[in-house]
This record gives C-alpha cells, sequence and structure tokens, in this order.
C-alpha cells in the first residue's frame, strides 16, 4: 500500500503514520526526519542541504525527489509505505506519480486552524529525555515536569502562536492544490481530525481498507 498523509501541523500526522505502519506493516517516510539525519550523519547529501538551509532557501524538489527515490529503493518498502510531510506541492508530486506510477490513497486529516493551534501552542518537550507531552491531550502528570525524568518541560521555538499562525498559512497555501490534486483522482481519503486518536485510526482503517 503507497500512501500519502496530508494535514496541518498538529492534526496528529505523526501518531497516525505510526499506528498505519503497524497496522499494513508498511514503512514510514518522513523526509524532514531523512533530512535531519543527514546533517546529523554529515554525509555529503546532509552538507548540502545544510547549506541550502543556511542560506534561507528551500530544498529543491530535486533534491527531496533524490532522496524520496533512494529510500523507496530500500528493503523494507517492498510491502509499501507511507509519507509524511511529502510531498509538499502539486509539483512534487506529479514527480512522485512519474517514479511510482500512483498512490493508492491520500490521507487527508482536516481539523479546523483555531483547534490545530490549540493544539500546537500546548505541547511541550523534555529537553533531557526529548519525551513529548500535550497540556490538553496529552498532559504530564506533574504540570511543566517531565513524568520520564523529572526535567523541567520546555516549549519548541515553532509551537509559539506566531509561528504556529505562520506555520499554518504555509500549509494552507501548499496543501490546498494537493488536496485538490489527489480529490481529482480519487485518491483522496478524509477523515475528521477533531475526533479523537483511536476514531480516526479507526476511521482510516475502515476507509483504506483491513488489509495492505
Ligand atoms: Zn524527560
Amino acid at each position: 500500500m503507497k500512501l500519502v498523509l496530508i494535514g496541518a501541523p498538529a492534526a496528529g500526522k505523526g501518531t497516525q503514520a505510526k499506528r498505519l505502519i503497524e497496522h499494513y506493516n508498511i514503512a514510514h517516510i518522513s523526509t524532514g526526519d531523512m533530512l535531519r539525519e543527514e546533517i546529523s550523519k554529515g554525509t555529503e547529501l546532509g552538507e548540502k542541504v545544510k547549506s541550502v538551509m543556511a542560506s534561507g532557501g528551500l530544498v529543491s524538489d530535486d533534491l527531496i525527489i533524490e532522496i524520496v527515490k533512494a529510500r523507496i529503493a530500500e528493503d523494507d518498502c517492498k510491502n509499501g509505505f507511507i509519507f509524511d510531510g511529502f510531498p509538499r506541492t502539486v509539483v512534487q508530486a506529479e514527480k512522485l506519480d512519474e517514479i511510482i506510477g500512483h498512490i493508492d490513497r491520500a490521507v487527508f486529516i482536516n481539523a479546523p486552524d483555531e483547534v490545530m493551534l490549540q493544539r500546537l501552542t500546548a505541547r511541550e518537550t523534555c529537553p533531557k529525555c526529548g519525551a513529548t507531552y500535550n497540556k490538553l491531550s496529552l498532559p504530564s502528570k506533574v504540570a511543566g515536569v517531565c513524568d520520564a525524568c523529572g526535567e523541567k518541560l520546555t516549549q519548541r521555538k515553532d509551537d509559539t502562536v506566531e509561528a504556529g499562525k505562520a506555520r499554518l498559512k504555509t500549509f494552507h497555501e501548499q496543501s490546498e492544490p494537493l488536496v485538490d490534486y489527489y480529490k481529482k483522482q480519487n485518491l483522496l481519503f478524509e477523515v475528521n481530525g477533531l475526533m479523537d486518536i483511536d476514531e480516526v485510526t479507526k476511521s482510516i482503517i475502515s476507509g483504506l481498507g483491513e488489509k495492505a
């Protein structure tokens, strides 16, 4: 099964992706994670990406496609994969189609901006062990303190109201044409992101079918 996951920041993409890869036994492909990994490993590609980002530019479609192409050739992708954070634009979606024929479904986790903004700004992380919390949906036992290690929790710089609004704006500009692109091909499966996490998973699996 070849899936694309679309959703605003804080729509729960990461959580749903984890559940879907387990259910369907497919690979999770997060281009963001892959880019960060290349940078931290200091590979040639990582250096290229780092210099593009340092100059304030966006990583080019060609570079992203190059990375994706190499990734889907790996063994764990034989049974299928789910893309998280890619494609971001219609151009990237078209290039992806050129490589793999076409995807099976695009899952769009849809939720209103006000709710996404509330969720974003409620996120907390532990700077020491990396545990993540959410004051609304997954609070720590003691407010502001990590359950796992007792460290004081902090907020990511891009989880503030201002940064959150900017990220949502970018998301809409980029994703709306993408949603239309898949809708026109009858590949879009839209799910209500306001339901609780388990309901969203159930709804996706019943929409896609039990088997990969
Ligand atoms: Zn911790």
